[in-house]
């Protein structure tokens, strides 16, 4: 499996660095982890071509993570694309991507390829492909904005934390998360992997999480250009034995693993 972190920001959009979102490449299979603003310039920056891309797995609808799909969708169809896209998202979420797509003129008709909304359910296993599985499970990050269900009732406020699982490795991603509780979700695992984000909780608290949960590398992303002073000097002053399992994600760094 090869990881690559297309962008490592935050909300904040900086001329520097994209926002958050990572590419899995196994099995012959792309796929893009969020596609939040500017997503078709970072993956343009990291030289992956718009029609590599076969699933795109979307952990939440924040626009950060979510809005660069129109878009890219425009440029897959300017390359003439012609093998489908995936898209996978939690059931209650499928509608919404649809229409986004439809309401952005992309019509099925006018495409020349098909895309595939997959919907999974919380906190139940499903494929990217044969050997690459995945669960999701719901966590705290939107929970602030459920006191408006009532009024908004057509909304989902779904977001989650993921376990990806391929040939026995197992990767947690945080992605965007509203409690350290939401740390430990997955607490059963030990992750050969540990993606955690850094904005939505301390980072003395994240630091002491990862000890106990001893996951065997653990890579930081999802900081603003503000944070990094003081996550590179708070990093600085770990053990060196931490250091080395613990690595501040940058654009574009990609490994094996
Ligand atoms: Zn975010």
């Amino acid at each position: 499996m090869k990881i690559t972190f297309l962008g490592t920001s935050s909300g904040k959009a900086s001329l520097n660095r994209y926002h958050s979102s990572i590419l899995f490449s196994l099995d012959k299979y792309n796929l893009l982890v969020d596609a939040g603003d500017g997503i078709s310039r970072a993956l343009i920056n990291n030289k992956i071509n718009f029609s590599s891309i076969d699933g795109i797995l979307f952990t939440h609808l924040h626009p950060d993570h979510f809005s660069g799909l129109p878009a890219l969708i425009v440029q897959m169809k300017m390359m003439n694309r012609n093998k489908p896209l995936e898209i996978f998202i939690h059931k209650s979420l499928v509608e919404v991507v649809e229409n986004i797509i439809i309401r952005s003129y992309l019509l099925p008709e006018k495409m020349g390829f098909e895309i595939n909304c997959k919907d999974f359910n919380d906190d139940e296993r499903f494929n990217i492909t044969e050997k690459f599985s995945v669960i999701a499970k719901k966590n705290s990050h939107l929970r602030d904005l459920e006191k408006y269900q009532n009024k908004y009732s057509s909304l989902s406020f779904y977001s989650a934390s993921f376990l990806f699982e391929s040939d026995g490795k197992k990767i947690i991603y945080t992605s965007d998360i509203g409690s350290e509780e939401d740390l430990l979700l997955f607490s059963e695992v030990v992750p050969d992997l540990f993606i955690s984000e850094v904005t939505h909780i301390s980072t003395l608290t994240l630091l002491e999480k990862i000890k106990s949960l001893k996951p065997n590398m653990t890579y930081l992303t999802h900081y603003s250009d503000d944070d990094v002073a003081e996550l590179s000097e708070i990093m600085a002053n770990q053990s060196n034995a931490l250091k080395k399992k613990i690595i501040l994600a940058a654009d574009s760094i990609s490994f094996d693993f």
